[in-house]
């Protein structure tokens, strides 16, 4: 194919030839072709370097995933190291490799109680679907194949295959790929105090949040509801962190009807919220499938799991003949070997630790945020924040989408070095796991000024 013509005559060469070929995700190709890409270099510990030298602090660690920070001499070892002796490893057809086993061991002693079976697959969606194939293989196993409703929420995101995007809440996703949603999904409001129920206390509105998962299980029928998926919090569909009344309400529910808990921990899980899981952080005790990706490997090698519990596998085990589902990458023992040492790194280091005390400190001064006269909103949790802009904080009424208020704020803080995000009108913060206060305090700064010229 021939190198489509620049729009802009300023783009580098690297940028054109990007533009020719390369279909990026979640992107508006004319936007791009018009703008050309910001091209990355490289990167060491939370810092970015593009191609024209400028430094950027990654104030989103990747997407969420690059939770040790950049450059680990450490991980490009053992990847080395594990290609040279065992470069690849197919787990069908009963084979199984030595670092596979060990980092499922690993996981099951991190992982919230009872989950001591591991599903290995490449990517969060991945893992999310294999979530959702357990679940309906598991009511057919147990004679109850009319258990086959799943219900979701509102501004959830599972991912980017049909089913996860049929399991997102936000239709622009699966219009995207043909305006399909999968049938059998049910959905409900996010816990989204701020916009969804600000007139009470956050504490009562978690309970109310909750209720709304009893009363879709009454509406369906609680003997066709299979399952619940949900996040810990909730990060691409608007960095809503719900109020501490919500998960232990929502896991009673769960209970009280034999709907499995699915909690999806694909960014939360790692550390993100200051504990390994945000099972641990939300007090959800004991979920039937667990899905993380992203910080398992801090995304130096692709990989996911879904974490199954004792109930489901041993059904599988006892019942289930062959199951009909994998990925040629799953159990890669290049992943594993790289997430082992992840792990390893993670607690020699008190990672998580550093995530709590410096997601403390970090949460403290965004929270500063609120007096700023475009910010209505202000959420965080760990080392996770979501900063909401509004026209007119008496009323919560939201910027014009058409002046792309979140975009230029974005725009603004990148121009000053800082990249974070802008979902919608809020600005997303998630930086590596491994930063320091005087970095947060860096990143504070550039926040603030980048509102200030929002504003
Ligand atoms: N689940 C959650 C909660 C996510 O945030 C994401 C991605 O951001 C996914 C699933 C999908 O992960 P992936 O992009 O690796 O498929």
């Amino acid at each position: 194919m021939n190198e489509i013509s620049p729009i802009n005559s300023e783009m580098t060469a690297l940028q054109r030839r990007d533009n020719s070929h390369y279909l990026h995700p979640f992107t508006d190709y004319s936007e791009l072709h018009a703008e050309g890409a910001t091209i990355q270099d490289r990167a060491e510990g939370i810092y970015i370097w593009d191609a024209d030298g400028r430094r950027i602090i990654d104030g989103l660690a990747g997407l969420g995933c690059v939770n040790l920070g950049y450059g680990r001499q450490e991980l490009a070892d053992v990847a080395a190291r594990q290609m040279k002796r065992l470069s690849y490893s197919q787990s069908f057809f009963k084979t199984s490799n030595e670092p596979a086993i060990a980092l499922a061991a690993k996981l099951v002693q991190l992982a919230p109680r009872g989950l001591n079976h591991v599903f290995f697959a490449n990517s969060g969606s991945e893992a999310v679907e294999t979530a959702l194939k357990l679940v309906h293989r598991y009511w057919k196993l147990a004679g109850k194949p009319e258990k086959n409703v799943v219900i979701a929420r509102e501004q959830a995101y599972h991912g980017s295959t049909i089913a996860t995007t049929s399991l997102s809440g936000n239709p622009v996703f699966y219009e995207s790929g043909g305006g399909m949603p999968i049938a059998g999904i049910e959905r409900i409001k996010a816990p989204y105090w701020y916009m969804n129920g600000a007139d009470q206390s956050p504490e009562a509105f978690g309970l109310t949040a909750a209720g709304w998962l009893e009363e879709k299980i009454l509406h369906v029928g609680p003997e066709r509801v299979a399952a619940f998926f949900a996040e810990p919090f909730q990060g691409a569909g608007g960095a809503i962190v719900p109020p501490a009344t919500y998960w232990p309400e929502i896991q009673n529910i769960c209970r009280k009807y034999d709907v499995l808990l699915v909690v999806d921990e694909v960014v939360s899980g790692f550390g993100r919220t200051g504990k390994w899981f945000g099972c641990e952080t939300f007090g959800i005790e004991s979920p039937d499938l667990v899905t993380i990706a992203k910080g398992i490997t801090s995304s130096y090698f692709p990989m996911s799991a879904t974490m199954v519990s004792d109930r489901i596998a041993s059904m599988l085990i006892e019942k289930g003949g062959e199951f009909y589902h994998g990925f040629t990458n799953s159990g890669h023992p290049v992943g594993a070997a790289v997430a082992l040492e992840n792990i390893r790194i993670m607690e020699l280091e008190s990672v998580v630790e550093n995530a709590a005390d410096v997601g403390h400190y970090f949460g403290e001064l965004i929270a500063s945020l609120a007096d700023h006269p475009i910010v209505g909103n202000v959420r965080s949790c760990g080392l996770f924040a979501g900063i909401q802009l509004v026209a007119d904080k008496e009323t919560r009424r939201l910027f014009d989408e058409s002046l792309r208020v979140g975009d230029r704020c974005s725009a603004e803080a990148l121009q000053r070095g800082l990249a974070l995000r802008a979902i919608g009108d809020t600005m997303a913060l998630m930086p590596p796991l491994i930063i320091t206060r005087p970095q947060v305090d860096e990143v504070f700064k550039i926040t603030l000024e980048a509102l200030d010229a929002t504003a």
